[in-house]
């Protein structure tokens, strides 16, 4: 069978750790890649954003650095942590993966280079994206929009902790309805919060579709990956 597109998975650093005091639970990242080696296969390359929240968002330090950027490079630095967990799991459940960022960095990272990134999709290696864009004042959401755009992904994945889109907040409201699908335009005309802006602005433009799924969900990942992925699709 041919080879697919690559799917690109956002992974929040949320979804590394179960409530408690530790950042990253053995079981969570264990989960986590178990599913990503179940969803990935020879036609189906898969990649990885990961964001780094669990650890530390630069927002968390706004006003306490010298500058406003310091907290957004330990925020980039959290995510390589998270890339690493994500890297050692999945190599020690026998699936091939490794990690890229903007910047090398010797035992943690490869630096962005597209052509060998596409030559290890294309082998069934699992990339994992640490470090965000490499450039303060972006999300790791972004980081996904990009990537994904980079390496000419079928849709970016985007893990919640909610089952898709819905017309008001199912939290609140018991009459809110999930979206199978909605356009672009539709998910701006709806100001439905799907991404952040500087992302969803960047999927909407080069056309790379947005699914979002409930990945806190046993076997969602997975699913997310197959043929009959969960959630609410944003397309053209
Ligand atoms: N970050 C950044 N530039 C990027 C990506 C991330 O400065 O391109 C920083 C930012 O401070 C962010 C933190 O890294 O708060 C962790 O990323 P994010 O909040 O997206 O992680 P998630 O919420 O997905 O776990």
């Amino acid at each position: 069978m041919a080879q697919r597109a690559p799917l690109l998975l956002k992974v929040s650093g949320e979804a590394l750790k179960a409530s408690g005091d530790s950042i990253l639970q053995a079981e969570m990242v264990d989960r986590v890649c178990g599913e990503i080696i179940a969803g990935a296969s020879a036609e189906q390359p898969v990649a990885v954003v990961v964001g780094g929240g669990n650890i530390m968002r630069g927002a968390s330090l706004a006003g306490g650095t010298e500058y406003p950027a310091v907290g957004d490079y330990m925020g980039m630095l959290a995510t390589l942590i998270n890339a690493l967990a994500l890297r050692d799991g999945i190599r020690r459940q026998g699936g091939s993966s490794e990690v890229v960022a903007a910047h090398a960095i010797p035992n943690v990272a490869h630096r962005y280079e597209r052509d060998q990134v596409m030559r290890w999709l294309e082998a069934g290696t699992i990339v994992v994206f640490g470090g965000g864009t490499g450039h303060p004042f972006f999300t790791t959401d972004t980081t996904a929009a990009l990537r994904g755009a980079e390496i000419g992904a079928a849709a970016v994945l985007k893990g919640s902790s909610v089952d898709g889109v819905y017309s008001a907040d199912p939290r609140k409201d018991a009459s809110a309805t999930r979206f199978d699908h909605l356009s672009f335009d539709q998910a701006v005309a709806g100001r439905y919060a799907i991404m952040d802006q500087t992302a969803f602005a960047l999927c909407r433009e080069r056309h790379l579709p947005i699914r979002v799924f409930d990945m806190t969900e046993a076997g969602a990942i997975t699913a997310a990956l197959g043929d009959n992925p969960p959630g609410t699709l944003i397309s053209d």
